[in-house]
């Protein structure tokens, strides 16, 4: 059998070094667990426009379609900042999202213990927190039509539509439902069915679909009360299904519970290929990070964490994406630390190359 494919497009401004580190950690699968993966490295965002004209070229779009996974760093850039909208490094990445129809946005939550006190919110309310949260990525509000500036009467109007359809919101839920069931058999679903009618229906489909899993314990809140149970009490939740907009925001808020951006991984999952595994696309939730671009600096613990996920989802090896994780944990509470985790009281920050040793040294320990 021929081994799994992987794409990588590590991009623009930190990108390229955070997946430097994530191709060692490849490469110690192969070594050491013999797992290994038909890599192959492609452009996107600004230096793909740099190489292309464009931010992804037509050849990168149809190897994304072909491979297993795409693993991909971060894009965008000041150097790119005036190009016109249509080749602005953002749209490689939607254009990825998009052909591909990546509708569920996977993002977790997870505080790990050495870095609880780096939370906005008391330690001891995100202390073992790990919730998944599933946004619906690819129909909603930032999609709906019509939609544009208009003239009406002797005023502008802005108008965006929210607009969902039934099969749009069954796929998703099913995929939260499915991950449900791998973790602890919760799921919340956040809408506002009390002031919208896409709201209601969101409700409905979901309440359907929860038939199906009768393990799962299924509730519903509004998405403005989710808002504010995250930053009350949210060990409450497990996993959380919702739209488009409010999981863009949602999803947001819960990251910061957790610390840093530079340790937050996030998949984008599609429909099943013909060999079962889901269109997929692992990245760090983080941008390019151009203030620390270039100088060793970076963290790249959110992109090793975005190829565990692609372990766990899209290659059925999640012992083998639990040890990855249990290796970064370990650093962490060795008290290994890139800049963006430095507490006030000093230390000596690792680099980014220094903090891929680590994990080199604590996946080795782990055999
Ligand atoms: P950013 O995430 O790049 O950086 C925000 C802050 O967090 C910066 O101070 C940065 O140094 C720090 N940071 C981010 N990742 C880090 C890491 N791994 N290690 C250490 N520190 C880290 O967001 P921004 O500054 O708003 O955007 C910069 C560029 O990235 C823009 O061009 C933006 O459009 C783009 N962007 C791309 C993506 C993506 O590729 N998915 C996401 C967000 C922003």
């Amino acid at each position: 059998m021929s081994n799994p494919s992987l794409l990588i497009l590590a991009g623009d401004g930190i990108g390229p070094e955070v997946m430097s580190q994530v191709q060692r950690v490849i490469g110690w699968f192969g070594d050491n667990r013999g797992l290994n993966f038909d890599v192959s490295e492609d452009l996107v965002g600004g230096a793909a426009y740099d190489k292309h004209g464009v931010p992804l070229h037509d050849d990168t779009m149809a190897k994304a379609q072909e491979v297993d996974a795409v693993l991909l760093g971060a894009v965008g850039g000041p150097k790119y900042d005036d190009l016109d909208f249509s080749v602005k490094p953002e749209r490689g990445l939607l254009r990825l999202r998009k052909e591909m129809d990546l509708f569920a946005n996977l993002r977790p939550a997870q505080c790990f213990d050495a870095l609880s006190d780096f939370s906005s919110l008391k330690t001891e309310l995100v202390a073992g927190l790990d919730i998944m949260i599933v946004r619906e990525l690819t129909s909603g509000v930032y999609f709906g039509e019509p939609r544009g500036i208009f003239e009406e009467g002797n005023e502008r109007v802005g108008i965006n539509t929210q607009r969902y359809t039934e099969s749009e919101i069954e796929r998703g839920a099913r995929a939260a439902f499915e991950l449900a069931m791998k973790r602890d058999k919760r799921l919340c679903s956040m809408e506002k069915a009390n002031v919208m009618e896409s709201g209601i229906l969101w409700r409905q489909v979901v309440t359907e679909v929860s038939k199906d899993y009768p393990e799962v314990e299924l509730s519903h809140m509004y998405a403005d009360n989710g808002a504010m149970q995250l930053v009350r009490a949210p060990k409450q939740f497990d996993v959380i299904y919702t739209d488009n907009l409010f999981g863009d925001i949602l999803s947001d808020c819960a990251a910061m519970l957790t610390g840093s951006l530079g340790m937050l991984p996030s998949a984008s999952l599609g429909a099943p290929m013909d060999n079962g595994r889901p269109k997929a696309l692992y990245e760090p939730v983080h941008g390019s990070a151009p203030d620390i671009a270039g100088q060793g600096k970076a963290n790249p613990c959110a992109c090793v964490l975005s190829f565990a996920m692609a372990l766990r989802y899209s290659f059925a090896e999640g012992g083998e994406a639990d040890r990855l994780e249990a290796a970064v944990e370990k650093v962490l509470a060795d008290g290994v630390r890139t800049g963006d985790l430095m507490q006030a009281d000093g230390g000596t920050p690792v680099s980014t190359s220094e903090m891929g040793d680590a994990l080199l040294a604590a996946l080795d320990a782990s055999l």
